[in-house]
């Protein structure tokens, strides 16, 4: 199958019980969205066309999504239908993990698959959903190409100061090391920088990745210097349901004192902590903001605290600071937010004005301050898109 050809390009971002799919024509356009929710339970599939709106799923439709195979190929007949003669001459995927050796998108062949499914210890909770979306991509498309694109490849320019724990040596070789996740958003912001603001992309900006999952990264010209996140997704700064930073006595505590094993502790900082655990009310900031409670308000100072800490963090891992980026959920719509962390950060040059913050950007700093405060929506389907469509298109160049 052959890009060139009119043929498009899908691109998978399997989590533990959702599937995210783009669909893109062969010159990168975008052709729909979608999103299978709760695999494994009661399931639902939503596509959109290329202006968002809804697109209506054949009535009758046989559905079934008692697992990623069956999600998949649930998506394929909605897209088959919607999308008559479609073929897909690529299939991109997200991959959390990429270990230390890959510094970009892979095309999956020979190995591949049984290297990236030996790095499933480093991230057990994602890396397997992932590798369970590449496996039912290849047996629904034999022919096309398969890319991996990993969310710590953008973080392996780090130096070794960022790159290492104060652990014995060996354990680094082992694998034990700050990789860094978010790297498809990082990449993306990365490169609209480049675009859209090419003198301050040569400079030393700071990106906020606010979603539910949240992260930080410092970018001088454009490449990643360090990342709020480290070995796992659960590093730096608090999110939905994640705990961010925390001292690993408190693990030896919970472990000696309150007797609970690994499966219960990963329960309790990975689903069961951040905003969720410290409001007790939700994992999402749109309810917080609207709460009156205490508690709620508290998950929020320490929301913008972490944020503000980073920031300073960063900042003296950068030399200075020219930029602030805001992205990801939080980050592109709360308005709230965004001007909490500025509050106080002016000793950074980080100052935010109330009128272009009220319109979102995407330059919300005043007129010349000395750090330019963006909010820019970011696109990791696009990213993921790129990539496939490059690989396969050196694919056949290869074998032209
Ligand atoms: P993401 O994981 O990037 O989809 O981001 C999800 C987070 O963004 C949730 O906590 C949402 O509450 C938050 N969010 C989305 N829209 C808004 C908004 N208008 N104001 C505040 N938070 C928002």
């Amino acid at each position: 199958m052959r890009a060139e050809d009119g043929q498009a390009i899908l691109t998978l971002n399997a989590g533990s019980s959702s599937l995210k799919i783009g669909l893109f024509s062969a010159a990168l356009g975008v052709m729909a969205t979608g999103l299978v929710d709760r695999i494994g339970g009661e399931g639902s599939l939503v596509l959109r066309a290329d202006d968002g709106t809804a697109l209506t799923l054949p009535e009758g439709m046989r559905t079934d999504f008692a697992d990623h195979d069956g999600a998949l190929a649930t998506v394929l007949r909605a897209l088959e239908a919607l999308f008559p003669g479609l073929g897909i001459a690529a299939v991109g995927h997200r991959v959390v993990h990429g270990g230390p050796d890959h510094h970009g998108p892979i095309v999956i062949e020979g190995d591949a698959l049984a290297r990236l499914a030996a790095l499933e210890p480093f991230a057990p909770l994602h890396q397997p959903h992932n590798l369970a979306g590449i496996r039912a991509a290849i047996s629904a498309f034999p022919a096309a190409v398969q890319v991996a694109c990993f969310d710590t490849a953008f973080h392996r320019s780090h130096p070794f100061v960022n790159d290492t724990f104060a652990l014995p040596r060996a354990f680094y070789e082992k694998g034990v090391r700050r990789y860094g996740f978010h790297g498809l958003s990082y990449e993306f912001i990365s490169g609209a920088l480049a675009r859209d603001w090419p003198a301050l992309a040569q400079g030393r900006v700071i990106v906020a990745h606010l979603g539910n999952g949240a992260s930080m990264c410092a970018l001088r010209d454009g490449r990643s210097v360090a990342s709020t996140m480290g070995f796992s997704a659960l590093d730096g700064l608090p999110m939905g349901t994640r705990c961010g930073q925390l001292d690993p006595g408190v693990v030896l505590y919970l472990m000696a004192q309150e007797g609970m094993d690994a499966a219960a502790i990963e329960d309790l900082l990975y689903r069961r902590s951040g905003l969720l655990g410290m409001s007790g009310l939700s994992n999402d900031m749109r309810t917080l903001e609207a709460s009156d409670t205490e508690a709620a308000r508290e998950a929020i100072d320490y929301f913008v605290f972490r944020i503000q800490r980073e920031l300073g963090g960063l900042a003296a891992a950068l030399r200075g600071l020219d930029g602030v980026v805001f992205c990801g959920g939080i980050g592109e719509n709360s308005r709230t937010i965004r001007a909490r962390v500025a509050e106080g950060m002016g000793w950074l040059g980080v100052h935010v004005d109330p009128a272009r913050n009220a319109a979102n950007g995407p330059v919300i700093s005043p007129e010349g301050a000395p750090v330019t405060v963006l909010a820019i929506p970011t696109d990791e389907e696009i990213v993921i898109a790129r990539a496939t469509a490059a690989l396969a298109a050196h694919r056949e160049r290869l074998e032209a």
